[in-house]
Parts: C-alpha cells; sequence; structure tokens
C-alpha cells in the first residue's frame, strides 16, 4: 500500500522525495479519480491553504478525504496542511466548509506575520527529541480540544501536535533532512 500527498498546490514534491527515501511508495492526489488508487495513508502539504481548500471542493475531494480521515486514516499535515485538518481557524478563513475539519483544534493562520515569518528553530518534539523545523508564513495552534495532545512547543506556543492518527504540524519536516517525523508518520 502507498501513501498519497494531495498534490492541487503546494510543497508536495519535497514530501514525496522524502517519502521514497524512506522507502515508502507515495503518488499524488490530483483529482478525484486518483482517490481510485488504493493509499492508506495521506500527506497534506504546505502551500496556500485557501487555494488548497478551494481547489480541494472544486476537485470533489474534500468529502471522501473528510470520511476517511474520521475513519481513523493517518494523516500528517503541514503548514497549510494543518490549516486543513483544524475543526477553527481564526477568521474562518478558509471556510469550515472547505476545510476537512476533523482535528480539534483552533489555529491562527500566518500567526507569526505575513512577510518575516519565515525562519528555522530547534524545537522539542514529544518522542524524538529536538528536531529542526523550517517555518514559512507558519499557522500556530492557539488551542487544542479534547483528546488532542501537543507534540512541539516554540517560545510557548504549540507548533506540532496529534489527534489520533492525525499528526499536525506547522512547520516543514519535509524540507529538512532529518526524517525522524516521517518516520514516525509510517507506521501508524
Ligand atoms: N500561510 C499559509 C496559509 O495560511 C501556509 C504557509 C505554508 O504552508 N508554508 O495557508
Amino acid at each position: 500500500m502507498a501513501t498519497a500527498i494531495l498534490a492541487v498546490q503546494g510543497a508536495f514534491a519535497e514530501h514525496a522525495h522524502m517519502l521514497r527515501r524512506l522507502g515508502e511508495d507515495a503518488f499524488e492526489l490530483r483529482q478525484a479519480s486518483d482517490l481510485a488508487r488504493p493509499f492508506e495513508r495521506l500527506v497534506l502539504p504546505g502551500g496556500e491553504s485557501t487555494v488548497q481548500a478551494k481547489l480541494l471542493a472544486e476537485q470533489c475531494m474534500l468529502a471522501p478525504l473528510r470520511e476517511r480521515i474520521a475513519g481513523g486514516m493517518p494523516v500528517l499535515a503541514t503548514c497549510a496542511g494543518l490549516i486543513l485538518l483544524a475543526s477553527a481557524v481564526h477568521c474562518d478563513d478558509p471556510p469550515r466548509e472547505r476545510r476537512l475539519a476533523t482535528f480539534p483544534m483552533a489555529a491562527v493562520r500566518n500567526a507569526y506575520g505575513r512577510q518575516l515569518g519565515s525562519f528555522r528553530a530547534e524545537v522539542p518534539f514529544k518522542g524524538l527529541g529536538k528536531v529542526p523545523a523550517t517555518f514559512i508564513r507558519a499557522p500556530q495552534i492557539a488551542l487544542l480540544g479534547e483528546g488532542a495532545e501537543a507534540l512541539s512547543a516554540h517560545d510557548g506556543i504549540i507548533v506540532a501536535a496529534r489527534y489520533g492518527n492525525q499528526i499536525a504540524c506547522a512547520f516543514h519536516p519535509e524540507l529538512d533532512e532529518d526524517p525522524r517525523i516521517h518516520e514516525l508518520f509510517l507506521p501508524l
């Protein structure tokens, strides 16, 4: 079985590269017909969440993916992907009906500022120790709902969390050489 990577917009190629490096079979999900291919896991990459949300809805992929995630399919979401997973987003942009909204959390888009909000850091990650973290106009997790746990915080702000089989990261583990977050995801 394989990992599907949402590839309507954004940094999907880097995830594919990382997954293949780990020996995982990965393919791109561009349109509804791609959902017919067997896959057991999903990656939601970074990019522009408003654009991704619009394309997901237009390509009729939103409801089938939402259903599979709610049914327990493992997901690794990074940056814009975190926004798509969040049950609540500040200002409801992109709107809830265009998000997957399967992860109980409140997220804030572009929380570090729009243009100057990109930086690198090392952050503690539950079970992994310190991991390199590249933040690019990243969101922040303002609040976690019941059953969700924080995996990582930076400057007192939650930047990665888990809810069941869903892992959401505000930063971009696919842009660094360190494979440990993807390695954590693959056995789920
Ligand atoms: N700022 C983007 C958004 O809100 C996310 C940026 C990213 O994925 N690197 O959609």
